[in-house]
């Protein structure tokens, strides 16, 4: 049998790549920015609607650093950020020098916990500064709670920057994933829905949003014959090589949207009859995954041996990846000294959640194979 190694989510050509690097090569646009740098951001304007200024640039990481820079987050600026996400959602608030102010996550998205979001707020207010921006997270595709969030933020009036990396194709009621904050960050990494190999997007609701945010993300050059610079700028832009690859492969993000759901489904099969194990689905229909990764807990059967490590090893052992789901940034040695806001969701989370082989790309043969992990490691042969 097959035992080539099943990954988590790896990036899949479409086929249509090659014709964009080509011209961005015929054409010596081998740089940052460039025509296919401008039609990636236009294709994507038309997918999101709603007034959307799409800002191509180098990752999603230098997209939250822009949405800081833009909200004015400075030295000892308090940012208020959901706690189980990937690093990258917090590492720029600290680049600006300015303190995370960590929340739990509620159990039904595993995101931001409305509650303990308000209580952060109020306390920190009390405790003299006013947070100057949330980051909430769609973590692993399944949008946060977005009508209470946003209530919340326009209550203390408090922008939104809406993670929303993992979530191309997400929407909630009937509204795209990136659009609700005041900014939104897609990623296009090489383990995302599609890829630029590595690159990332802004979103703003403003013309002049996207124009600060080009600006910086090109040196903070002014308007000048000679090279004069009255801010200080970075190297963030997309570069035309990439951006070809984002034409490429965003012809198939449908398509791998609907894959990632046949996986989901898979797994809510695969796993109907093992009361162990609880697949993370969206609760109700205002909710839509690119369930860019299925995710599951796994309640631990000190008896049968059951734990989410002893199911992840035995995926191992079968050359297969699963991986514990994102560490909680407030566990995280590196940002253990900041405040945190909440119970133990998150950590519980942690202890139990595990990613499962999410791929665009897996074929019925894959399939079988971690049909019979799942099947042997239960004992539940059918
Ligand atoms: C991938 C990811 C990022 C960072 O995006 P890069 O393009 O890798 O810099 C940020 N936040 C979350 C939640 C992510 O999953």
């Amino acid at each position: 049998m097959n035992n080539k190694r099943i990954y988590l989510s790896v990036s899949q050509p479409s086929g249509f790549e090659q014709n964009y690097i080509q011209k961005a090569l015929d054409d010596h646009w081998i740089t940052c920015g460039g025509p296919n740098v401008n039609d990636f951001e236009k294709i994507l304007e038309d997918y999101l609607k709603d007034e959307s200024y799409v800002t191509a640039l180098n990752s999603g990481t230098s997209a939250i650093h822009l949405a800081l820079i833009l909200l004015g987050v400075k030295t000892g600026d308090e940012v208020i950020c959901q706690s189980l996400t990937f690093s990258a959602s917090a590492n720029p608030i600290l680049y600006q020098g300015a303190i995370p102010v960590f929340v739990d996550s509620e159990p039904e998205t595993w995101n931001i916990c409305p509650e303990h979001l308000e209580i952060a707020i109020k306390d920190r207010i009390k405790k003299g500064t006013k947070p100057k921006a949330i980051i909430a997270v769609h973590v692993y595709g399944n949008p946060y709670k977005v009508d209470e969030i946003h209530a919340i933020a326009e209550k203390y009036k408090i922008p939104v920057i809406e993670d929303s990396a993992e979530a191309l194709g997400s929407s909630y009621k009937g509204k795209k994933c990136g659009t609700f904050g005041t900014f939104g960050v897609f990623s296009f990494n090489g383990n995302k829905i599609i890829t630029t190999s590595s690159g990332g997007v802004l979103i703003s609701n403003s013309k002049e949003s996207k124009e600060k945010a080009i600006f910086y993300a090109t040196q903070a050059k002014d308007e000048a014959v000679h090279y004069q610079h009255s801010e200080i700028g970075y190297n963030y832009r997309m570069s035309n090589i990439c951006a070809g690859i984002g034409l490429g492969q965003i012809k198939k993000l449908d398509e791998n949207i609907d894959s990632r759901r046949r996986m989901n489904h898979f797994y809510k099969e695969v796993f109907k009859d093992i009361e162990e194990v609880k697949l993370l689905q969206t609760v109700n229909n205002d909710l839509f995954s690119n369930y860019w990764l299925s995710t599951i807990l796994v309640e631990k059967n000190a008896k049968k041996n059951i734990s989410r490590e002893s199911l992840r090893l035995a995926f191992e052992s079968k050359n297969i990846e699963c991986r514990p789901i994102w560490k909680p940034m407030h566990l995280q040695p590196v940002f253990k000294q900041y405040p945190y806001y909440g119970k133990d969701i998150a950590e519980d989370l942690f202890e139990k959640g595990l990613c499962m082989p999410s791929g665009s790309g897996l074929t019925i043969e894959d399939k079988n194979r971690i049909k019979e992990v799942i099947y042997t490691f239960f004992n539940n042969e059918k």
